[in-house]
């Protein structure tokens, strides 16, 4: 297992200010939460969350005092972030559970580690470490991250009920760092509260189902929040389209570097049809880029292997390239997975692979013509201008844009004077 003393994160001068700043006049601070957990997987850690015996005033009276920036990111639950060198350190307060009804914890302040790290969700996420690298195990969690097992801390059943976003947790945890079969106790609580998550606020899902869709490969995730259920009760687009796309689409990122885009990955288990996706993108309140993607990719013709180069640029004009090279990508993806076992596909994977690059290289040709341009021919200002700009692109278009402009203003004024 990974020491965490010879971290750069863990040495670095900012968070050894933490440690001096708090663990002082009988108070105490230790790093707890992803850090920990990643560093003991072998992974890079993201960002550094602390648990501190002080409380959130006094977290922040005595950063203010030592003239750290303060930044009160959620007092009421405890939390505070101290920026020191433009790094953040989020510090939250022991806390132990009061009251849950499966939204939201009522919490109280403490100063006992063990109900802190009771009231987390998974053993491996409930590891802290104190300034020296000493790691504190409350709740089994170093076996877990040795056996890479992802479980629930207490009762599976009971922690779900009390936080129905812990369902997606479980399977976003489990895409990052899982092995083998997700524990089975878990899995069953998870499938059995699966109607619960239509209680949950919408962004909260889609930002677990967006990080989930991030990991290097979500594959396992997706087939057991399939079996579960779960997958059908966040995405029921996936439903009848399946998930069998998703190995492919892995594969292709690795063979091809790529880089892993979760938006990607959606579009490949459910439908491109762009009604539904509008409806889909609505419902999960996507950001209007991501929402802009999926229109695109629905709206892009499906290619064929045999499209014709001159053909594929008039459709990237005319449809925008990046839905277009959405398709081309799990077109690619398809076949060459194909091709491992059926020769025949071969010369289709070439084909998408040779197409996909065109249509990474492409670069929109501009129009030589204006509106100016058919005003100066003689046009009156008004619809017509718009209409004959329109024919003049389209027989642009339809001859590969290799059409200069003089001939095209020749051809404006020839139709300026037929009319
Ligand atoms: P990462 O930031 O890498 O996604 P993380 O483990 O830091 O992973 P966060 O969502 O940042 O995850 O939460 C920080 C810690 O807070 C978790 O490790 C866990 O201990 C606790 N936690 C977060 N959300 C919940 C929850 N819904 N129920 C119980 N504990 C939670
Ligand atoms: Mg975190």
């Amino acid at each position: 297992m990974t020491s965490i003393v010879a971290e750069p994160w863990f040495r670095a001068p900012s968070l050894r200010r933490v440690f001096e700043l708090l663990n002082a006049d009988g108070g105490e601070v230790r790093v707890v939460g992803g850090a920990v957990r990643n560093t003991l997987l072998g992974l890079p850690a993201g960002d550094v969350d602390l648990a501190t015996t002080w409380h959130p005033e006094d977290v922040a009276e005595r950063a203010k005092g030592a003239g750290i920036k303060v930044v009160p990111t959620g007092i009421d639950h405890g939390t505070v972030t101290l920026v020191i060198d433009g790094i953040p350190y989020e510090v939250t307060t022991l806390r132990r559970d009061v009251a849950t009804d499966g939204r939201r914890a009522e919490v109280a302040f403490g100063t006992d580690w063990k109900a802190d790290a009771e009231r987390r969700d998974f053993t491996i996420n409930a590891l802290y470490a104190d300034a020296k690298g000493e790691i504190f195990d409350y709740v089994g969690g170093l076996p877990d991250i040795d056996s890479r097992t992802l479980r629930f801390i207490g009762s599976a059943a009971e922690r779900v009920a009390e936080d129905y976003l812990r369902i997606l947790r479980f399977f976003r945890f489990f895409a990052h760092y899982g092995h083998g079969r997700p524990d089975s106790e878990g899995l069953k609580a998870c499938a059995q509260a699966r109607s619960k998550l239509s209680t949950l606020s919408v962004e909260r899902v889609w930002g677990e189902m967006k990080k989930l869709l991030a990991a290097e490969d979500p594959g396992r995730a997706l087939l057991w929040m399939r079996q579960a259920g779960v997958l059908g009760a966040v995405l029921p687009e996936t439903e009848k389209w399946g998930i069998d796309a998703i190995p492919g689409l892995i594969a292709a990122e690795k063979i091809f570097g790529w880089k892993p885009e979760p938006l990607l990955r959606l579009a490949a288990i459910v439908p491109p049809e762009a009604e539904r996706l509008e409806a889909m993108a609505a419902r999960l309140r996507l950001s209007k880029a991501e929402e802009g993607f999926l229109a695109q990719f629905a709206e892009a013709p499906a290619i064929a292997a045999t499209l014709a180069d001159a053909a594929l640029d008039r459709q990237l004009y005319r449809r925008g390239a990046e839905g277009i090279i959405a398709r081309l990508r799990l077109s690619l993806a398809s076949a060459r997975r194909k091709s491992e076992t059926d020769p025949a596909f071969l010369a289709e994977t070439a084909a998408f692979h040779r197409l996909l690059a065109r249509a990474e290289r492409w670069q929109r040709p501009v129009f030589p013509l204006s509106g100016a341009d058919v005003l100066k021919a003689g046009v009156p200002a008004g619809p017509k201008i718009g209409e004959l700009l329109t024919e003049l692109e389209d027989f642009w278009i339809d001859r590969n844009f290799n059409v200069d402009r003089a001939t095209l203003v020749a051809r404006l004024e020839s139709r300026v004077r037929s009319r």
